[in-house]
């Protein structure tokens, strides 16, 4: 474990604004504390995950800081769409960067509109204020043709990094399949250049296993939630994968199956930590990146027990494996962008994938309701959120549509109409 001299020193090396940022940690802790720390009957290896954030900036990036000097290669992501598996193979690091703290915002806001959603102001403000570890130790961050915010913010942030942006297509045809394996094609090149290593099917192999082992680990964490009582809060499990997007991923797995099977264990007990006939909700929809559990917990607050995400911090992070049994390049590399196409983000167009995921979900995991979650701004999921209305009113599965972002201030509006919603289940 690094020192905390050791840490501050790497801030400095690194070239943080030190001022600045710790103005961000005097605010991290007390958040930390009030949402995730005071729950009650928390499974005790959560600890680790726990540790994990609280120390987001600290232990983690030192690894990071250390794997650079020894000549290591670090990928910057904004996205789910990026195959780890490559990057991975070729001995550099992923690192996620989709920020999710209201600090950043203004900082985004100094480049961006406002109207922009938070997600991307946050991601921005982090690199341009100097006070996110991650940004700074990239050596290049990789962007993707997703939404139309997204694209211009690439086109600003490559003023301070290398950038390379991955087209992704926009519809789900077998061309575009094909099209985003040429795609994952181009990075290879790009990611050989940078690390000096040579993709072959040997490493990719081994990166297809470990990647999928992180899923399983997942998967298997996110089945645990199908029990009543559920076992594991909904904001616990939303840590725990939030924190994949940054950890190393061999520890990640390890610690994420200690968890699972402290729940199987409670599970067995019948132990939860919501009552059994706590309203079952599904959040669906933009994606929640750390530290933002601001829904979760408003509904948790409230007396719901959130038991899946239908979103890029959830199911649609871990759902599909990619097919282990190709032994050529060529193969493989089919094989990942087929799975990687699977993945229903509404920036596809047609895009009832998703709505399918979402009944699908609601059965096998006894929801009583579905919380449809649009970050302000975001006219992906804003739109889409008029089709996944219609589907499941035509099943009379209860739906609750909000729209908010990063700031505290609609807190006490939004938890007047979560409770409404919960009373009325
Ligand atoms: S919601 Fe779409 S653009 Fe955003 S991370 Fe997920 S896949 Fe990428
Ligand atoms: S939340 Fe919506 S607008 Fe924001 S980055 Fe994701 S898809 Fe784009």
């Amino acid at each position: 474990m690094a020192t905390y001299q050791e840490i501050r020193q790497m801030w400095a090396d690194i070239g943080m604004d030190l001022e600045k940022h710790d103005e961000f940690l005097n605010s991290f802790p007390m958040v930390f504390k009030e949402i995730l720390l005071s729950q009650q009957n928390r499974p005790q290896k959560m600890n680790y995950f726990s540790n994990v954030v609280k120390t987001v900036h600290g232990q983690r990036p030192y690894e990071l800081y250390e794997f650079k000097q020894k000549g290591g290669k670090i990928f910057g992501t904004y996205c789910v769409y990026v195959p780890d598996e490559v990057l991975c193979a070729l001995g550099a690091v992923t690192t996620g960067l989709c920020g999710g703290d209201e600090f950043w915002v203004p900082g985004g806001e100094s480049v961006l509109p406002r109207n922009t959603c938070a997600l991307i102001k946050s991601s921005l403000g982090s690199r341009l204020d100097r006070t996110s570890p991650f940004c700074q130790l990239a050596d290049m961050y990789i962007g993707e043709t997703t939404c139309d915010g997204k694209k211009k913010a690439w086109e600003i942030l490559s003023q301070y990094k290398p950038m390379h942006i991955m087209d992704l297509p926009q519809m789900k045809r077998d061309q575009d399949v094909r099209r985003f394996a040429a795609e994952i094609w181009d990075l290879v090149k790009i990611a050989e250049d940078i690390t000096g290593n040579k993709l072959t099917a040997e490493n990719l192999s081994r990166s297809i296993r470990l990647i999928n082992d992180k899923r399983r680990a997942l998967q298997r964490l996110h089945s645990t939630r199908q029990a009543s009582p559920v076992p594991i809060s909904g904001k616990d499990a939303l840590t725990v994968t939030q924190v994949a997007f940054y950890d190393d991923i061999q520890r990640f797995i390890d610690n994420t199956n200690v968890l699972c099977d402290e729940l199987e264990e409670r599970i067995a007990r019948h132990e939860g930590v919501a009552p059994a006939d706590a309203p079952r909700i599904l959040v669906t929809g933009s994606p929640m990146a750390l530290p933002n559990w601001k829904v979760h917990h408003l509904v948790e607050s409230s007396g719901g027990a959130v038991v899946c995400e239908e979103m890029c911090t959830g199911t649609r992070y871990f759902e599909n494996l990619v097919d282990e049994t190709p032994t050529d390049l060529d193969g493989q590399i089919l094989a990942i962008a087929s799975r990687y196409m699977k993945t229903n983000c509404a920036c596809f167009t047609t895009n009832s994938g998703r709505v399918d995921d979402i009944i699908r979900l609601v059965q096998d995991y006894r929801v009583d309701g579905v919380i449809d979650y649009a970050l302000q701004f975001c006219g992906l999921y804003s739109i889409e959120s008029h089709l996944v209305k219609a589907a499941l009113q035509d099943r009379g599965i209860p739906f609750m549509h909000l729209e908010t972002d990063y700031s505290p201030a609609d807190s006490e509006q939004l938890q007047v109409r979560i409770q409404a919603f919960l009373e009325m289940l």
